[in-house]
């Protein structure tokens, strides 16, 4: 079985009929590259940078920021490298840049909101992934996006950072693809209004599923409510692939569920155009992708989008996945 994955890993990671799916990696140090390449990544679909910039503590680092970016742009060797801006806050790695006392964290000061605030911890980071980006394709990704006044906001902050350096003479991608995650309802539900500004999304489960469903992620308490099935996740997801597509971009997802099998051909069904995950998850996703059709998945999902309780979905996804794998 092993080595059956490990054959794998050189083939694309395209549908029975023929779509291709890119399958990339999330990553938070450099040092993760040898699993990324080990794993035939197609890219980083997510590079999770709060451990990075806290790292670099009160005083903002760009230099440290920039030789991290660097080292993965270049290690990619011209596979798209998915930056995501700083998200701390909430259930995050908190240091003296973000220290506070917050009655409910997790619908507090974190992500796209603090950054948006501390515009000068903001510029330093842009300024970072902006330099890098004239050594290979990366993208940029906003986190925790709740409307497009913050996406907004945002993008005229970048706008700014790209005259500086431009100013200063400093080369980077002037047409550096921006995107939004997608892991706040709202976002989800005025996804039509965000995809006309974003040049592509990114659902993070993670978030979503907490914040749909109001359930902690990290508490132990109600695991057994945190469900990526329940019927609501899934139209959320649904509604945001949708739209995403009759604006013309692509959609991903960065959340857990795009590395678990048991979700695999749903979001096959559903239409997303890419997944990251662990590195080492993406071969059993592609072992699952290449034996599965389109029509198959849509099918699949089709009689899941009619069942009422995450538990009859749950149920009939096991023993489905069962038989065929
Ligand atoms: C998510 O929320 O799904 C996500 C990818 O971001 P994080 O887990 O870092 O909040
Ligand atoms: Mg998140």
């Amino acid at each position: 079985r092993e080595s059956e994955l490990f054959n794998l890993s050189n083939l694309p990671s395209e549908t029975r009929d023929g779509k291709l799916i890119h399958l990339k990696a999330n990553i938070e140090v450099a040092e993760e590259l040898d699993s990324v390449h080990a794993y035939n990544a197609s890219g980083i679909g997510l590079f999770r940078t709060e451990f990075l910039v806290m790292q670099s503590g009160q005083e903002m680092d760009e230099e440290l920021q920039y030789s991290a970016y660097i080292k993965v742009v270049k290690g990619m060797n011209g596979l798209p490298v998915t930056i995501r801006t700083l998200d701390v806050g909430g259930d995050k790695l908190i240091n003296e840049i973000a220290q506070r006392d917050e009655k409910n964290p997790l619908l507090g000061w974190r992500a796209i909101r603090f950054c948006l605030e501390r515009t000068d911890v903001f510029r330093i980071q842009l300024r970072a992934i902006l330099r890098a980006s004239a050594a290979g394709p990366v993208r940029i990704m906003f986190p925790m996006i709740s409307g497009i006044e913050e996406f907004e906001k945002a993008l005229k902050i970048l706008k700014g950072v790209k005259r500086e350096l431009r100013s200063e003479g400093i080369a980077f991608a002037d047409e550096i693809p921006v995107g939004c995650m997608i892991e706040v309802p709202s976002a989800a539900l005025t996804s039509d209004i965000l995809a006309r500004r974003a040049d592509f999304f990114s659902i993070g489960t993670n978030d979503l599923i907490q914040y749909t469903i109001a359930v902690d992620r990290g508490n132990e308490k109600i695991t057994s409510m945190y469900e990526p099935f329940h019927p609501a996740v899934l139209r959320l997801i649904k509604i945001v692939v949708d739209n995403a597509h009759d604006a013309g971009i692509p959609v991903g997802m960065c959340g857990e569920m795009a590395g678990d099998p048991m979700a695999a051909v749903i979001l096959m069904g559903l239409g997303l155009d890419e997944l990251s995950m662990s590195s080492f998850s993406i071969p059993e996703i592609k072992r699952i992708i290449r034996s599965t059709t389109i029509l198959e998945a849509e099918e699949f999902l089709g009689t899941l989008m009619d069942m009422k309780s995450f538990k009859d979905i749950d149920h009939y996804v096991r023993e489905w996945m069962e038989e065929k794998f």
